[in-house]
């Protein structure tokens, strides 16, 4: 039986663990925290359950590709999915603007805020609507297809190509700009901040959340990630956890094996790197494999913009059932010293919807605010000063709290802040590169990657996860950690055990 061993435990990982298992290979994921899931966690604080990951799954329809993914790694077997009557609401000058799941009610929504953007409205809705009948291909990666499958896949993207060309093109800004009332204008821009970033951004999320493609498991992400590991060990999967890998040992074209800070070191015949990419290219392999295509990325940052998160877990002694669950807000008193530029929304999520995340009558609330690069050189710079960084994030956990007040004077006196994550939350449990949460953003500018994780002058070495495949998140994880077992499995002449 031919050995595997994992580097990262985080979804990718999982997923490239249970696929090897499922393919009659020996597998150990090596993991340098004490727990499995990376990026997609959840921890608890003080009686409450803050949830670090999951705002939208996509793949919780049946019948798509991606879904079969989920369902095969355990994620979603037999989980409820909660879908949220709107995407998010944000408010704007006494003006609020939903992104409704209902696409008639959102489109009628919006034509009673502004029928003077009737054109516009219909058009864009119209566009959502495409998406519809679009599902995410995932059940073979492009360069392993044949030539009719090849066919098949392009023919498959027929509907929505004139699409990603319209919206590929055109910055958030510019559809904004589309619109003339300012509540829309403003809905739509507060989805990315100032920058090219594609409107693309906007489209995918809106098409598969108003088709039901993207949702919410129930319990969240820590059990989402429970019952990955679950179904991994069940097919005799290994863990070694709290085993930060530190180096590899290379003869040739071949990885011997790893070695690890704890002292333990590992052989085998195939070597995943389901860890961050700049972990890989330069602390593991030492940059001497260096790819061209995240070089470009990695010195490109204007084009390929990365973003990490401020995440802020409140707890409230009260229910919020009548507040949507994802609410961006104006604001009037947080002041964030490492943002360039003053912060005009907050954008709030509640748990009310999940009743073993907060006690009895009380909600969770977490607020993520994106940071982009000034911002991460600052948090880069205040971690060294341990006690100023401390200090920092309760300001600004305290900070968010006035401006719930302020909002929901209803409030005042009943919320408590519970944690503060900052970009450096994320460098220091998952060794993520500048903090980062996704992969690299789409922008007009920048092409888009989609990397096979093969390293060139290694033989038996792939890097799996959310790098390979802008913008990344939890679909390109659990997709890339099957399609590196499917590689290896070509390599091996063998073929590749789905289900
Ligand atoms: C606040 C937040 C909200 C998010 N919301 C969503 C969402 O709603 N929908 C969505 O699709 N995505 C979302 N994401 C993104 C999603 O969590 C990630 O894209 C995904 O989890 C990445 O998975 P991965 O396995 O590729 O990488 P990671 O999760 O980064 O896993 C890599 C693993 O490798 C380990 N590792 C690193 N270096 C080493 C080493 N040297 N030795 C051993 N182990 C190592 C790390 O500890 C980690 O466990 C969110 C992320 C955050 C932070």
């Amino acid at each position: 039986m031919k050995k595997i061993v994992i580097i990262g435990g985080g979804i990718a990982g999982l997923s490239a663990g249970i696929f090897a298992q499922k393919n009659g290979f020996d597998s150990i994921i090596v993991e340098k925290h004490h727990t499995l899931g990376g990026e997609c966690t959840g921890w608890d604080r003080q009686g409450y359950h803050i949830d670090g990951c999951i705002h939208w799954l996509l793949g919780t329809k049946e019948g798509t590709q991606i879904h079969d993914i989920w369902s095969t790694v355990g994620a979603l077997n037999g989980i409820e999915i909660y879908h949220p009557e709107s995407f998010m609401a944000v408010e704007h000058e006494g003006v609020t603007v939903n992104f409704y799941r209902d696409l008639e009610r959102f489109e009628s929504s919006w034509l009673e805020i502004s029928p003077e953007d009737k054109e516009e409205i219909e058009e864009f809705c119209s566009d959502i609507k495409q998406i519809h009948s679009f599902s995410i291909p995932s059940g073979k990666p492009v360069d392993m297809m044949s030539l009719i499958e090849k066919i098949k896949y392009l023919l498959s993207m027929k509907d929505i190509s004139p699409l990603m060309q319209k919206y590929g093109k055109m910055s958030v800004k510019e559809l904004a700009k589309k619109f003339k009332h300012a509540a829309l204008r403003e809905a739509i821009a507060s989805f990315m901040p100032e920058g090219d970033y594609s409107a693309i951004a906007i489209l995918f999320p809106l098409g598969t959340f108003t088709s039901g493609q993207s949702s919410i498991p129930r319990g969240g992400s820590k059990a989402l990630v429970k019952r990955m590991v679950e179904r991994y060990l069940s097919l005799g999967g290994t863990v070694e956890a709290s085993c930060e890998v530190m180096e590899v040992a290379i003869k040739g074209d071949t990885v011997k094996g790893i070695k690890c800070k704890n002292g333990k070191s590992f052989k085998a015949d195939y070597f995943i790197a389901a860890c961050d990419a700049k972990v890989l290219y330069e602390k593991l392999l030492k940059g001497s494999y260096p790819d061209q295509a995240f070089e470009k990325r990695y010195n490109n940052p204007d084009i390929y913009p990365l973003a990490s998160n401020i995440y802020i877990g409140i707890g409230y002694e009260g229910e919020m059932n009548d507040i949507p669950r994802t609410l961006k807000f104006p604001l009037e008193s947080v002041d964030i010293k490492q943002n360039q530029k003053p912060i005009e929304h907050l954008q709030m999520t509640h748990y009310g919807y999940e009743p073993n995340f907060a006690p009895k009558g009380h909600t969770v609330i977490t607020f993520a605010i994106n940071q982009f690069k000034p911002e991460l050189d600052a948090w880069e710079t205040l971690v060294k000063d341990k006690e100023a960084y401390t200090k920092e994030k309760n300001r600004i956990g305290e900070a968010v709290i006035a401006a719930i007040e302020t909002r929901f004077p209803h409030m005042k006196g009943k919320l408590k802040l519970l944690d503060v994550g900052s970009p450096q939350t994320y460098v220091r449990y998952c060794n993520a590169y500048r903090g980062a949460f996704m992969g690299f953003w789409p922008t007009i500018s920048g092409r888009s990657l989609a990397h096979t994780g093969r390293i060139k002058g290694l033989d038996n070495m792939l890097l799996s996860g959310q790098w390979l495949q802008p913008p990344g998140g939890l679909p390109v994880a659990v997709i890339t950690g099957k399609d590196t077992i499917m590689r290896i499995c070509k390599k091996e002449k063998q073929q590749f055990i789905t289900s």
